[in-house]
């Protein structure tokens, strides 16, 4: 064969591969894809969108999902199992703060299982109207995601149609910064934003993290320095400018200052060490540590180093066999938090049957016959039906 005959064998070999390949793929994969990016649940969906008896259910309660109000605090966990063809979609009501990370992350115990996660930001005003701004990858049953922007989340969780499987779920959030002064952690934060200063003429724009003269002040974060020097209330004093949404950090009343304007610095790296120079000077040593974002000025630093417990996953050996409980007191209520302090939205009485979701710590998480989800505690609960393993 010629070069050229060659060249045009390998070309149709080629397109025949490509072809062969997106016939045997599972998924419908439209041309567009690359552009559109479609969510998991999206390209999921077209598998189902002929199926005029499942399909239907299943987006009904997807849609009906969102407008649930479960409210629940991080970190928080739950078990539980995903009945085959029951339609129901997991609905949280969560705050998350600026400086945090939220994660979402599901094990289950069918292999190939696949759950729908997309995050929400609630609207501020009395509308409350939401936003869709993060949704899972089709093979991940996690979502990592940067809050930018306090407030009300909704995270709506659904597992497809087909396939029971036990989960197992934990969401949490974690600082976007490290702390800033080696080998401590929370409890050496003794003063926090907000706090009066000059006898209430100022408040404190930052957070004082106690701890020995001579202690390493590390870098919360990747960045440069963007100045240092001995002035002021602050004394000896490192600039940070971060690359990621540019914040500028301060770190203040350093016994000495251990880099240079202008160097490029990664996180963990020594800034200087701890001392009271400045306006600290009649305190015990300690570093002020503030964060500045560009016309907002000083916000409150404590979300971006504040360090909180990661939830161990809860272990499936209470697996749930059957999906309806019972009521066994006269009467339990049915609250909006797991937890005591949840508002009652409702009532169940003996022998009422609930669909359960799911278990965490003391609670059960419960939807009634009319379709509303609820909290019940645990002890209210007839588990006979339910069948756990
Ligand atoms: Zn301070």
């Amino acid at each position: 064969m010629s070069k050229e005959r060659v060249k045009n064998f390998f070309n149709i070999v080629r397109v025949l591969a490509i072809f062969v390949l997106l016939i045997t793929c599972k998924q419908v994969r439209k041309a567009t894809d690359l552009i559109t990016k479609p969510s998991a649940r999206e390209l999921y969906a077209r598998n189902y969108e002929n199926d005029s008896v499942r399909f239907p259910l299943w987006k009904k309660s997807f849609e009906s999902s969102l407008k649930d109000s479960l409210s629940i605090d991080l970190p928080y966990s739950e078990t539980g199992t995903y009945f085959d063809e029951l339609y129901r979609t997991y609905s949280y009501n969560i705050e998350l703060h600026k400086g945090r990370t939220f994660f979402v992350e599901i094990q289950t115990d069918t292999v190939g299982k696949k759950v729908f996660i997309d995050l929400y930001k609630i609207s501020k005003d009395s509308l409350g109207t939401i936003e869709l701004i993060e949704s899972n990858n089709e093979n991940a049953k996690s979502i990592e995601y940067q809050i930018e922007d306090s407030g009300m989340y909704k995270l709506t969780i659904q597992p497809e149609i087909e396939k029971t499987s036990s989960f197992s779920m934990r969401l949490y959030t974690r600082p976007v910064f490290g702390f800033p002064v080696a080998g401590k952690d929370n409890q050496a934060i003794q003063s926090f934003w907000g706090a009066a200063r000059d006898g209430g003429q100022r408040t404190h724009e930052g957070l004082d993290i106690f701890a020995d003269r001579g202690t390493p002040i590390i870098a919360a974060t990747d960045g440069r320095v963007s100045s240092t020097g001995n002035r002021g209330l602050g004394g000896n004093q490192v600039w940070q400018r971060t690359g990621i949404f540019g914040y500028s950090l301060y770190y203040a009343h350093l016994d000495s200052i251990l880099v240079n304007s202008g160097e490029k610095i990664e996180t963990g790296d020594t800034l200087g060490l701890v001392g009271n120079t400045g306006n600290a000077r009649t305190t015990k040593p300690h570093l002020h540590f503030g964060i500045y974002q560009g016309y907002r000025g000083a916000i409150d630093p404590l979300p971006f180093v504040w360090i909180s417990e990661v939830p161990q996953f809860e272990s499936y050996k209470d697996r749930i066999e059957t999906p309806v409980i019972s009521i066994s007191g006269s009467r339990a209520n049915l609250r909006n938090r797991p937890g005591l302090g949840g508002a009652k939205i409702g009532k169940a009485i003996t022998n009422d049957t609930l669909a359960l979701l799911g278990l965490t710590d003391k609670w059960a998480h419960v939807q009634n016959q009319e379709g509303m989800k609820a909290f019940v505690h645990l002890s209210l609960v007839d588990f006979t039906n339910a069948k756990i393993k």
